[in-house]
């Protein structure tokens, strides 16, 4: 393995030592005065102060949306809505440096995949959505499609930049106006977006943004909105649809995934080894859909096996903002905790845990790259989503067996398959039930590509034309 010397990224953003709330196109603190802080993962300094919306915040906020819509956004043209979208897209272009660093600093991510995956990734969102603006009863969803009104967009942190895009970029397309509350442990790029909104000339209310934590997120299920926008956990999925049950809210729901991940034996092994690297460790394995089980077949297992442990050797984890840095810091200490949990059973229920020796930085939240071989079904490390960087190996000798065990699991959001015969890649994408399924590749992602998923893994799709759909009364 090659020695690297560090290469820090040298750019540091402008980070205020406080935010506020983005309301109605300013900047204020909470009707309560409440504040919490950002903590940068990879050293557990605070970043800043920001402060914490409550009900009181998030019905001003709702109310500055619904005025937005009614006198300004709603009325407009779609040729005139999509050149702001397009302004934000180039916006977001020109300071995709900066975004990209604040990125890694509250989130933990590595910088080259903040730089070259996360932001240009946001951008085409709004270059995509900014197209659609002008062109929305060609959509096939209806002659003249109109706005829903006001959406409510609740994110995660995993990647706080990327599901703001996919969240506020189609809505504002199809003439809506949204009140968004990023995580709790990542809202510095929403605060970023909100500035540069301003520098955008939108108009005032139609983007608000409301840093808080769940009871935030709850208000905002429960304020007079028209639709609400949800990625996140099964778990409060779930508890979203049961508030919304028997109201007229429209409700997107994009929530927890356990992928399998099937290389046949007639599969390029390396690329595989590739695919199956970026499938699980790309982002510290915080993604939702993460290739978290491997399925390979018995003939080729132990080959694989092998070239995957000296792949995962030449892993860097570490400083998030070196450009050489392959895996970055875990989100937040509760984040660690709950992976290392989870680790703990696998070890207990008799799975053989593999992780390559690697130094952490003694500071931060940390976990090394892990691999667990002899797998069963039954346990915890198999069914349960660890959104971790943590691969769970099991085997299968037919490719009925594989279709069988990769669909025995409650999620259903995305899927991989390596082969070189297209006839088994289409026997197979046909019985998998995930909303994605990607063949020879693993991870990627396009604005025109729609995306989501069956069973708990939510429903509703986001991006393409499919995507256009939940922002519009159709
Ligand atoms: P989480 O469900 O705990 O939190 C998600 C968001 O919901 C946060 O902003 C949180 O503050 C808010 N929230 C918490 N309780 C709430 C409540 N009662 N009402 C309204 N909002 C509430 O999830 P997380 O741990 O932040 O994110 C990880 C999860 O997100 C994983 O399960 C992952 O699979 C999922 N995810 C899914 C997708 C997808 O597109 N399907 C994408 C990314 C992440």
């Amino acid at each position: 393995m090659f020695e690297y010397a560090p290469a820090p990224e040298s750019v540091r953003p402008q980070i205020k030592e406080h935010y506020g709330l983005f309301v109605d196109g300013e900047f204020a603190d909470a009707a309560d005065g409440s504040v919490f802080k950002s903590v940068d993962p990879s050293t557990e300094e605070v970043l800043f102060t920001v402060a914490e919306a409550g009900e009181a915040d998030v019905a001003n906020a709702v109310a500055a949306a619904r005025r937005a819509h009614e006198t300004v956004w709603g009325p407009m043209s779609g040729a005139e809505r999509g050149k702001y979208l397009f302004r934000i897209a180039r916006l977001l272009q020109e300071k995709a440096r900066e975004f990209a660093v604040a990125e890694s600093l509250d989130n933990g991510k590595p910088i080259k995949e903040t730089r070259d995956f996360d932001v240009p990734t946001a951008a085409q969102h709004f270059f995509y959505h900014a197209g659609w603006a002008d062109k929305l009863e060609y959509a096939g969803l209806g002659p003249d499609p109109k706005s829903l009104g006001v959406v409510g967009q609740v994110i995660p942190w995993n990647f706080p930049l990327l599901m703001l895009a996919w969240k506020i970029a189609p809505a504002l397309a199809c003439g809506n106006t949204v009140v968004l509350k990023p995580a709790e442990t990542t809202p510095l790029t929403a605060l970023l977006f909100a500035e540069l909104c301003q520098e955008a000339d939108l108009p005032a209310g139609v983007v608000n943004i409301l840093p808080g934590a769940g009871a935030t997120g709850a208000a905002l299920v429960d304020a007079a909105v028209d639709k609400i926008a949800f990625t996140g956990s099964t778990a409060v999925g779930r508890a979203i649809a049961k508030a919304v049950a028997g109201s007229k809210k429209k409700v997107t729901l994009e929530l927890g995934g356990k992928a399998a991940n099937i290389v046949f034996d007639d599969a390029a092994i390396d690329q595989a080894v590739e695919g199956i690297v970026n499938g699980i460790f790309f982002n510290q394995g915080h993604v939702c859909c993460a290739g978290s089980r491997l399925l390979v077949q018995e003939s080729v297992a132990d080959d694989v096996l092998e070239r995957l442990k000296a792949r995962v050797s030449t892993l860097r984890v570490g400083d998030p903002l070196d450009k050489n840095t392959d895996i970055g810091a875990i989100n937040s200490a509760e984040q660690l905790e709950r992976i290392t949990a989870l680790t703990e059973t696998g070890g207990a229920e008799g799975a053989e845990v593999w992780q390559p020796a690697c130094d952490l930085p003694e500071r931060g939240f940390w976990f090394r790259p892990t691999v667990f071989t002899g797998v069963q079904q039954s346990m915890r490390i198999a069914r349960e989503e660890i959104f971790g960087p943590v691969l769970s190996v099991l085997t299968f000798r037919t490719p009925d067996e594989a279709i069988a065990k990769a669909n025995n699991t409650p999620y259903g959001l995305s899927a991989g398959v390596w082969t070189e015969k297209g006839s088994k890649i289409l026997w197979a994408a046909e019985r998998l039930r995930a909303g994605v399924v990607w063949a020879n590749t693993f991870n990627q992602f396009d604005a025109a590509s729609p995306f989501g998923g069956l069973k708990e893994s939510g429903y509703g799709r986001e991006g393409g034309r499919q995507g256009l759909e939940a922002y519009l009364d159709v």
